[in-house]
């Protein structure tokens, strides 16, 4: 694995084709990140079909109704996996539950919305000419894609209503602008021309299984190596936790390689944060790991979804999580499990849906090699 940005694949030729910008909405930026409002596109490298995601893909942090206000959206078993959804179940069953069956609300968090802001910053840089894509400019596109994000997300605004002389949005607003000045001691975007921004992608395996996601950038060397770019605004793993923060990189890999039958030449995390550029150059059998591996993770998730069998499994991660007040760990109540459960026998404590963490005789996992993706539910 590397750390660096030598020998990355080359900057896409500027004859390359160029995807219409996508018109609406924003990227996200948690760990993961895929919502709704993401804009979709079906050109270049990686075709795909734009689908709501709300159904099985909600994205964190973009509900804002009182939970006691919100009414229950209409539970169905998940269809599809996306990178955050898998983080999700890997880190903690009982929260995919919450965010994939219950879809309760989240409240959206500075971190996260920030993330949003730069990711939509940086796309939106490339619609220059490659020759003014410089910092400043980069910079002055803040202030209006925040009005932009107030008007697609209304409830970000709730963020900072209680700072009526705006002085902690200020400071928020100079945060990602150095977030987004940083990139540049990363990468030169006048020497990039991305075939794709912000690119839906959703692949179905042969085994039924859709995976489906949001790819920050692609580029395509002239000689057609493809690499796969991801801003993270938060701060670079660990290397004992690299492989985590690789999963994401690798699943969407996968989806290119099934999509396109080519192995992107470079997997690339820019973490803006701490201004470290993570690579890893895939090879299929990375790849075929990456399959199998969501193929055991499937399984699971539907044997939890028949059974309501949907676990707790508390970390340190779980300072970060909206659901305490519904999860048994906190001395919480899961609502009631909307979905036919399987043989159901008596409900366990709690109701069904949920298994009492004295219960648990064997934690789930993804099986095999990649450990749990660590910070999920923080910033990325
Ligand atoms: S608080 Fe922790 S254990 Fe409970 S649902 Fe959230 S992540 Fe899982």
């Amino acid at each position: 694995m590397e750390t660096s940005t030598e020998g990355v694949a080359q900057p896409a030729d500027a004859d390359a084709a160029q995807a219409d910008p996508p018109s609406a909405a924003e990227p996200t930026t948690t760990a993961e990140p895929a919502t709704a409002e993401r804009p979709t596109t079906t050109a270049g490298a990686a075709p795909a079909t734009p689908a709501p995601e709300t159904e099985t893909d909600p994205q964190p942090g973009t509900e804002t109704k009182p939970e006691a206000e919100a009414p229950r959206p209409v539970a169905i078993p998940p269809a599809s996996l996306s990178p955050s959804r898998a983080g999700d179940f890997m880190q903690c069953p009982l929260l995919y539950r919450f965010r994939v069956i219950d879809r309760l609300p989240e409240k959206p968090s500075e971190a996260a919305t920030r993330g949003t802001l730069v990711h939509a910053v940086l796309e939106r840089l490339f619609d220059a000419p490659a020759a003014e894509r410089t910092a400043p400019r980069a910079k002055s596109l803040v202030p209006g894609q925040w009005d932009r994000l107030r008007e697609t997300r209304p409830e970000v605004v709730d963020l900072f209503a209680d700072d009526p002389e705006g002085e902690r949005l200020a400071r928020w607003l100079g945060e990602a602008e150095q977030l987004v000045e940083r990139w540049f001691t990363l990468e030169d975007p006048t020497r990039l021309e991305p075939v794709e921004r912000e690119l839906f992608v959703e692949a179905v395996l042969d085994s039924g299984l859709k995976l489906r996601g949001i790819i920050d950038r692609v580029d395509v060397a002239p000689t057609g190596e493809v690499r796969i770019v991801d801003y993270k605004t938060g701060k670079a793993p660990r290397p004992e936790y690299a492989e985590g923060a690789l999963f994401q990189m690798k699943f969407y890999a996968l989806v290119v390689w099934r999509l396109k039958n080519v192995v992107p030449r470079r997997l690339q995390l820019v973490y803006l944060g701490s201004g470290d550029v993570l690579t890893y150059d895939p090879v299929l059998a990375d790849l075929e790991r990456v399959e199998r591996k969501l193929h055991a993770l499937w399984e699971a998730i539907r044997e939890a979804t028949e059974t309501g069998d949907w676990r707790p499994r508390p970390t340190k991660l779980c300072g970060w999580c909206d659901h305490q007040a519904h999860c048994p760990e906190f001395g919480g109540t899961p609502p009631p499990y909307p979905l036919p459960v399987r043989g159901a026998g008596p409900d366990p404590v709690g109701g069904p849906g949920v298994v009492p963490r004295a219960e648990q005789a064997v934690p789930v996992r993804a099986a095999e090699s990649g450990g749990v993706p660590q910070g999920r539910m923080g910033p990325d």
